[in-house]
């Protein structure tokens, strides 16, 4: 770990893509040395392609870069992607065609066979996809994702009761305007209102869990053979998804059993201690009225998952609400923690 990795980011421009570039500052492994955005940006320098909307000015490391086509050619070997969806699918491919190391955070190649959904926390076996992805592709280079920003709090809940056999999930979020980027949702459709409905994130959720759940079967993901209902609303909330979950398991748990899979839920990132990985990785709070977006998801750097309220439920066996912040833990600092797993690996060898 002497020499800092030489690390790019494809949308660098955007929301999330500063989410990144903040996430980034002072990594001990990766050096943020290359960014790209559309032609639009292409041959500005940073400071003068877009508007910073984080908290503070621009990172001085960054803003006289010259952001750079996103076309392969001089980008390092590492590129975390934060690409509008729209046009993601065919760059990220072209890039991982060249030899890349594509690790991103958009929608397109999430539930491909082929491709790693991964939390490092719960399926960090899923990247033995990437020898198969690569020989079926003709790839010299990959592509790993990270999933959905309300989607990874449900899963990081729900990992430490995976041994109980899940069957049944019920889930309702509670998503802050942050999830919808910038300028994101209109000041009069959210203050003091609730939005019942968030385009494809309900199909999303119930997806990409029953993958990240799933288990890997030599040459592909066997999906969690649960049944899961998502119900999606956007709240006036600037950071951090809430999700209220019911749960049904196959071997009835006792509640004490529940909670002390909280309390000791640990993973390969904490026994690797992978710089970005939160000490615990899902904290269970005590207070009735805990965990809230406001008070926690800036704790444990936006890393952890925060989990209250366990109880038992009338209709399922259990249920207790999951909160993380959106763009940290659901976005950047999700790919920042994949890439720190796949380091560990082995895997950013040129
Ligand atoms: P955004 O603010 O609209 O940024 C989009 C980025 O894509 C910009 O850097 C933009 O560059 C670049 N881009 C657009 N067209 C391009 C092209 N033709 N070629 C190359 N680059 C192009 O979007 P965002 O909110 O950051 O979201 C980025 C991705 O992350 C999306 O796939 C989104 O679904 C996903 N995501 C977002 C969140 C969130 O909280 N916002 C959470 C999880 C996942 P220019 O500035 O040059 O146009």
């Amino acid at each position: 770990m002497q020499t800092r990795i030489e690390v790019g980011i494809l949308g660098a421009t955007g929301m999330v893509g500063q989410h990144f570039i903040k996430f980034l500052q002072g990594h001990p492994w990766f050096d943020l040395k290359w960014l790209g955005a559309s032609d639009r940006s292409a041959g500005k320098r940073y400071k003068d392609a877009m508007n910073w909307n984080l908290a503070g000015s621009t990172p001085d490391s960054v803003a006289g870069l010259t952001v750079e086509e996103s076309k392969p050619g001089n980008a390092p070997l590492l590129l975390f992607s934060a690409m509008d969806a729209s046009i993601a699918t065919e760059i990220e491919r072209a890039f991982a065609q060249a030899g890349h190391v594509v690790v991103s955070n958009s929608r397109n190649h999430r539930m491909e066979s082929d491709v790693p959904l991964l939390v490092p926390e719960i399926n960090p076996d899923h990247l033995k996809l990437v020898p198969g992805q690569q020989q079926a592709r003709g790839w010299k280079g990959q592509i790993v994702t990270n999933p959905n920003c309300s989607t990874i709090v449900l899963t990081m809940g729900l990992a430490p009761l995976k041994q109980f056999g899940i069957t049944k999930i019920v889930a309702t979020t509670m998503q802050a305007i942050s999830g919808a980027g910038y300028p994101g949702v209109p000041s009069m459709d959210i203050v003091g209102n609730v939005i019942p409905f968030i385009g494809n994130e309900e199909e999303k959720m119930e997806q990409e869990t029953q993958k990240i759940l799933g288990e890997f079967r030599g040459d592909h993901i066997e999906p969690l053979p649960a049944r899961i209902s998502a119900h999606c609303n956007r709240v006036a909330v600037v950071d951090g998804h809430t999700v209220t979950v019911s749960v049904e398991f196959s071997s009835k748990p006792s509640a004490a059993d529940v909670r002390h899979a909280f309390d000791t839920f640990t993973a390969v990132p904490q026994e690797r201690q992978l710089p970005s990985a939160p000490p615990r990785p899902v904290i269970y709070m005590e207070e009735a009225n805990r965990p809230q977006p406001r008070k926690d998801a800036e704790r444990e750097r936006g890393m952890a998952a925060f989990v209250g309220r366990l109880r038992a439920c009338p209709v399922l066996d259990y249920k207790f609400v999951a909160m993380g912040h959106n763009t940290i833990r659901g976005a950047a600092g999700a790919a920042v923690l994949n890439a720190e797993l796949m380091h560990s690996e082995g895997m950013l060898r040129p």
